[in-house]
């Protein structure tokens, strides 16, 4: 039970009762355990026949473009790059539904850290024809931590820095040590974030409102899951935003 207590005044500021009120709680808790339950099954039912049919477009892209129809090769290409988006979609409903659950796992291995972040620009490189990311490190780091979520991070980082900032053409990267600390860094030059709500953008679902919802797709749960990751580490995620001007986001694992 949920117990409150409100005192009723009168105009002259008397209190002359009080509310005693006592709610059930135990259907909320339900409730809200079935819908964690809902989204697990959801997602990992989603999962499967994706992947398959990404499975099949590939084979098929392969077949056309052997074919010499290259038109037909890159309309199925595009089917590829969207079945990529939706992979990727359900990827962080399944980790959240693991977060919430306390099932995520992790696994820690010692890794380049520098070469896992040139793999991931590599790659993120081949999504955007209009940015050029840049990248900067002092020195080879190793760093003992999983990789796989790691990189997951680093991925978040650049596909945010992509989305948010279709009007300019860098995205700079850099990796150094500081205290003990190897930190990344990604550095976009588009929308920005108002100070105000710095604070909620690594909130579940949160999405900065208005007009921006329907012009970037999203879930609003990369960063969530981004912070739970390098929290989980043992480590700090953090930004700095100038609305208008651009964002840099952080983080930092210790050495
Ligand atoms: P998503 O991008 O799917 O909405 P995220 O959790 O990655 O979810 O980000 C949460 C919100 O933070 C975004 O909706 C956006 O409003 C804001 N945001 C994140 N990265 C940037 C960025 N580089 N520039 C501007 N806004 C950003």
């Amino acid at each position: 039970f949920n117990f409150t207590y409100k005192p009723l005044k009168d105009s002259n500021g008397k209190v002359y009762a009080i509310l005693h009120s006592a709610i059930d709680v135990t259907r909320q808790v339900q409730l809200q355990q079935q819908k964690d339950e809902f989204l697990g099954i959801a997602s990992h039912e989603l999962k499967t026949p994706v992947t398959s049919i990404k499975a099949y477009a590939q084979v098929l892209e392969r077949m056309i473009r052997s074919e010499g129809d290259d038109k037909k090769a890159n309309m199925v290409r595009k089917m590829d790059l969207q079945l990529n988006r939706l992979t990727g979609l359900i990827g962080d409903l399944l980790d959240v539904t693991k977060i919430q659950s306390g099932k995520m796992t992790y696994n820690p291995v010692k890794f380049d850290f520098n070469l896992l972040a040139k793999e991931i620009i590599e790659e993120m490189q081949h999504t955007t024809t209009q940015h050029q990311i840049r990248f900067e490190f002092e020195k080879d780091f190793t760093v003992n931590a999983d990789k796989e979520r790691i990189g997951q991070v680093i991925t978040n980082f650049l596909s945010n820095a992509i989305k948010y900032s279709i009007d300019s053409q860098h995205i700079d990267v850099k990796s150094y040590r500081q205290n003990n600390e190897i930190i990344l860094s990604v550095q976009d030059y588009g929308i920005g974030i108002s100070k105000d709500l710095q604070h909620l953008i690594f909130d579940q679902f949160y999405r900065v409102g208005g007009n921006l919802q329907h012009t970037y797709p999203g879930l609003g749960l990369g960063l969530y899951i981004s912070s739970e990751i390098i929290k989980n580490e043992g480590g700090r995620i953090w930004l700095d935003s100038d609305e208008g001007k651009g964002s840099t986001f952080y983080f930092a694992l210790k050495e």
